[in-house]
């Protein structure tokens, strides 16, 4: 068992985290899902052999394959500004705002 501590699901049965939009430098980028990485290099893969989300899905935060949308690095190691800590945040801040627009309570 893992759980993400962004989007509170268990990792492996996940399809997608949640957060579309990351800021990176202070611009609102869309955040490169699981197979749109440059170069194709995960075609043959169904599921982020990191993370475990479906192609197609959002990585968890913290995930060694997802791309900078701003510089088209690793995210995690990039130069840009953010980090896991920030795809964090906005994965909290996005699925707390849908929450809250569904009427769901914590
Ligand atoms: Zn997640
Ligand atoms: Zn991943
Ligand atoms: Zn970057």
């Amino acid at each position: 068992m893992s759980i993400c501590h962004a989007c509170g699901q268990e990792k492996k049965t996940a399809d997608s985290c949640g957060g579309k939009i990351i800021f990176v430098g202070g611009l609102p980028f869309d955040r490169i899902t699981f197979g749109h990485e440059h170069g194709d290099r995960w075609q043959e893969f169904d599921r982020c052999p990191e993370c475990g989300v479906a192609r197609g899905g959002l990585h968890h935060p913290g995930c060694d394959l997802e791309q900078c949308p701003r510089c088209g690095r690793q995210y995690i190691t990039c130069d840009c500004v953010g980090g896991s800590d920030d795809v964090t945040n906005s994965v909290a801040a996005a699925l707390h705002h849908a929450g809250e627009e569904g009427g769901r309570h914590e």
